[in-house]
């Protein structure tokens, strides 16, 4: 006969105990006691079942006691509960509901008893409507509650991943939901400005979310609970789902002489053996050593507590294997995004005095140009050495396989010079040739390489305004739709045309929408002697991290949601929805960034005042530009909706339905006045390609903001407006070779750096074709159709002996007169 091996627990450490120790040893008697019905059962599945995204309960259940006896040969006594621990005389008592209690004497012990929801003593916690979640009768008792008893609302309390998942599976069930998180933040595994993507996940998809204020009691009613927070706002709902936390279900080993930590974990080496021979434990009841800063912590996690079970099985059976420690490899579905994150966050670094650098990117999750792409958010930690020491990603796909990535790397020891040289597998529909998770590397390299000096969004708050520059590089639209509050414009592509409106003597904090125009800003700048740091994530993290959730959400029973079983989408008004007709459906899903606010611009331009035109999108900033667009050009955004990252908006012409169903506009990095003198002017007076495109995507960005725009164009400019076939004149000889000379049309124009005899201006036009930026010529009679004023010097036409034929339609004449006339209706005057 074998050895005897009793095992605590039968779902995932205890199992995977069981089944490897039975692959390593035909002879063992092993014994496994569950206190449930159930084992083996798939705990991370339990929401997904209540959501009824996981449709079958029979699913749930990987394994039976006796499939496991019949592969296993391993004797499972489900409904019985081991009590107590002799470790003197090698025995455990058991309380089974069949056999009474009886004793069992072992020669192995392995402990695998797991933790149990956290139930504080506050008033009125012991209600029948208050639900935890742990297990399959716990599963059984809120989906029945749910199912038949026509729950409404249900106030989730606790932000942790059971938390979150439970929240977005009632929803999904047409529940309302409110999330109360005590912390300021909900997911303490994420940094504050990673996780408010998340909390804005929440929030867009209809569930309140309260931070930053705990439970003072319960009060059960009738019908319904009332939750009292420590703030004394009182939340009525038919149910509350008790979700705060976890503790190690060890309280039958207290007595045992099985060494505890303060919060009554089991103490266990690398081998995973307790203080007492031939005792293991595994899983969450464990504490474990942090993969990153050695120090002792408890990290519940199904992936952690399957692999020790099996390094457990190895040393029962005589092996040697050993436990390295938990970096906290996790991933969390918030409707449609997904954030992961592994290793230590900012805030445990800080906890534990290690200095460390951050740099955030947001590449794209494949190439641009393929359908479907869609933006990533990446923040990298690393100290001095470069070596990773987390990082937390949020993005709708492909976030799981970036994690793991950097997770294998971390776990290898890796530094951000092996992110860098990784070569991971690439075609356009799953990734780009530099892949986001070598972005990553490329951007922390330069920040160890000090090319760059970065700033964190949280360093403006306490800048010397005085000797310092706030400095937006990004175009005047993306300004004009939310900016840092004084941050100053200028374009990137303006920079080096107006460096002289900036001084030198002051540092210069700048930044872009997601840190690359930054970066390309933050070299001209240096070259040019400028003291420059860049915002590491752009405007997009600054954005990202001042979001604060909407108490005023509507959150009462939403019939729509109900009916259909889904979730209720943005706080819009129904009513409204089902009576307007749309009159136009533009699908600008693939664009990016100004382009979606375009084609809104000259589509609305084609309906009658009160039609409704419906727009689909795909860049995620378009949700916040839309409300914005709409409040600065009197339209009235209806409706607003995100499907996973498909949003759909509803816009009708004038502001008619403004004052009852209109969604306002995010005030979240401030507002602009709109004066009187609200005009843009550009005098065009370049003819190189770059600043041609340059000028027409500032013209058609501030003509969709609903500005009147005119451009002027003289000299070199006049070229870009010239056709591109020889047209027949009337001209003197000094004329005709003037014009031969020079570039006719847009087609023809080159670069003013890098054009290396025409091939830069190539390439620039590849890469606007990749990245869905609109060509030269197609902005050209955007512009037009936009209604810019395009304007050619009357003057200039005479000296470079040109004549009107010979431009493009649409052209106007005028002198300088004209242009002075224009400039001073505006309140931005560029010369470019
Ligand atoms: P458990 O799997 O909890 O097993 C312990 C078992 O021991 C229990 O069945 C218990 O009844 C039994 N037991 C306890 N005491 C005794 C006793 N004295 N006698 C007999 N039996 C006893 N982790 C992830 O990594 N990803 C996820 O997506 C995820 N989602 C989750 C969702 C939910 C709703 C829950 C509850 C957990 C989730 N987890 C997730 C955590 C994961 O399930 C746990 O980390 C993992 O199951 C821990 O394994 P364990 O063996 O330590 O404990």
């Amino acid at each position: 006969m074998g050895k005897k091996v009793l095992i605590v627990g039968g779902v995932a450490g205890g199992a995977s105990t069981a089944a490897r120790l039975r692959r390593l040893d035909e002879e063992a008697e092993i014994i496994m006691f569950e206190r449930d019905e159930y084992i083996s059962f798939a705990n991370c599945g339990l929401p997904y079942y209540i959501g009824e995204t996981i449709k079958e309960r029979d699913k749930l259940l990987v394994q039976t006691p006796e499939a496991m006896h019949g592969r296993f040969n391993i004797d499972v006594r489900v409904n019985s509960e081991v009590i107590s621990i002799d470790t003197q005389n090698k025995r455990v008592k058991v309380n089974s509901k069949e056999k009474g209690a009886y004793e069992e004497n072992y020669d192995y012990l392995l402990l695998s008893p797991g933790a149990k929801p956290l139930k504080p003593a506050i008033e009125g916690i012991d209600s029948e409507k208050i639900y935890t979640l742990r297990n399959i009768p716990d599963t059984d008792r809120i989906k029945e509650k749910v199912d038949k008893n026509n729950t409404k609302n249900a106030v989730v309390i606790g932000g942790g991943y059971i938390g979150v998942e439970m929240a977005e599976n009632l929803k999904e069930r047409g529940v309302n939901v409110t999330l109360v998180e005590a912390a300021p933040h909900i997911l303490a595994p994420f940094d504050s400005d990673m996780v408010t993507m998340l909390e804005k996940e929440l929030q867009d998809n209809g569930v309140a979310l309260i931070l930053g204020d705990g439970v003072k009691s319960f009060k059960d009613g009738e019908n319904n609970i009332e939750v009292e927070l420590n703030s004394g706002k009182k939340l009525g709902t038919d149910m509350v789902i008790l979700a705060i936390g976890v503790t190690p279900d060890t309280g039958f080993i207290k007595s045992s002489g099985i060494e505890l930590g303060a919060k009554g974990h089991i103490i266990v080496n690398e081998r995973l053996e307790t203080n007492v021979e031939n005792v293991y434990a595994v899983g969450d009841a464990i504490e474990v050593k942090d993969f990153i800063n050695g120090e002792t912590t408890a990290i519940p996690l199904a992936g952690p507590a399957n692999k020790q079970g099996r390094i457990a099985a190895d040393n029962i059976a005589g092996l040697n294997s050993t436990y390295k420690g938990t970096q906290g490899t996790s991933i969390i579905k918030v409707f449609g995004l997904t954030g992961a994150t592994t290793g230590n966050n900012e805030r445990t670094l800080k906890r534990l005095n290690i200095s460390y650098k951050v740099i955030y990117v947001h590449p794209v999750s494949h190439a641009s140009y393929y359908p479907g792409a869609t933006p990533l958010s990446i923040k990298l930690i690393f100290n001095d050495e470069g070596r990773i020491l987390g990082s937390q990603i949020v993005g709708y796909e492909s976030v799981d396989k970036r994690i793991d990535v950097i997770a294998t790397v971390i776990r290898l020891k890796g530094t951000v010079e092996a992110l860098a040289e990784l070569e991971l597998s690439y075609a356009p529909p799953y990734s780009s040739a530099k892949d986001p998770v070598n972005m990553a590397g490329f951007v922390a390299q330069n920040v160890l390489a000090g090319r760059v000096d970065m700033f964190m969004p949280e360093d403006l708050e306490n800048l010397d305004i005085e000797n310092t520059i706030i400095l937006d590089v990004r175009t005047d639209m993306e300004y004009s739709n939310g900016k840092i509050e004084g941050a100053i414009n200028i374009p990137v592509d303006d920079l080096r045309t107006r460096m002289d409106e900036l001084d030198k003597d002051k540092d210069i904090y700048l930044h872009c929408q997601v840190g690359l125009r930054g970066y390309i800003a933050d070299r001209i700048l240096k070259a040019h002697g400028f003291k420059v740091k860049n915002l590491t994530g752009g405007y997009k993290s600054y954005s990202a991290a001042k979001f604060k959730p909407d108490e005023n959400i509507d959150n009462k029973p939403n019939e729509e949601s109900n009916k259909d079983g889904k979730g209720s989408g943005n706080n819009m008004n129904n009513e409204q929805k089902s009576n307007k007709q749309i009159s136009k459906n533009v699908d600008a899903c693939g664009l990016s960034c100004p382009g979606p606010l375009m084609k809104v611009k000259s589509s609305i331009e084609e309906l009658k005042e009160g039609e409704v035109l419906q727009v689909k999108a795909s860049d995620p900033g378009f949700y916040e530009d839309i409300k914005s667009w709409c409040k600065r050009t009197n339209n009235s955004l209806l409706e607003l909706n995100k499907q996973a990252s498909e949003i759909t908006a509803l816009i009708q012409k004038g502001n008619s339905a403004k004052s009852e169903t209109a969604i306002g506009a995010s005030t979240a990095g401030g507002e602009q006045g709109e004066g009187a003198k609200d005009n843009k002017t550009i005098v065009v007076f370049s003819g190189d390609l770059d600043k041609a495109i340059a000028s027409f995507i500032i013209a058609n960005g501030a003509a969709s903001m609903g500005k009147k725009v005119t451009m002027f164009f003289t000299f070199w400019g006049l070229n870009i407006l010239r056709k591109h076939e020889k047209v027949k004149v009337e001209k003197g000889f000094m004329d005709k070779m003037f014009g031969a000379m020079m570039p006719r049309g847009s087609k023809k124009l080159q670069l003013s750096q890098m054009n290396m005899m025409g091939m830069g201006a190539k390439m620039i036009r590849m890469v606007m074709k990749d990245k869905n930026v609109n060509s030269l010529e197609e902005l050209i009679q955007a512009a037009i159709d936009n209604g810019v004023e395009i304007v050619a010097c009357q003057m200039s036409l005479d000296v470079m002996g040109l004549k009107q034929e010979e431009l493009i339609d649409g052209v106007k004449v005028g002198g300088v007169g004209y242009y002075l006339g224009e400039a001073e209706d505006s309140n931005v005057n560029l010369f470019i």
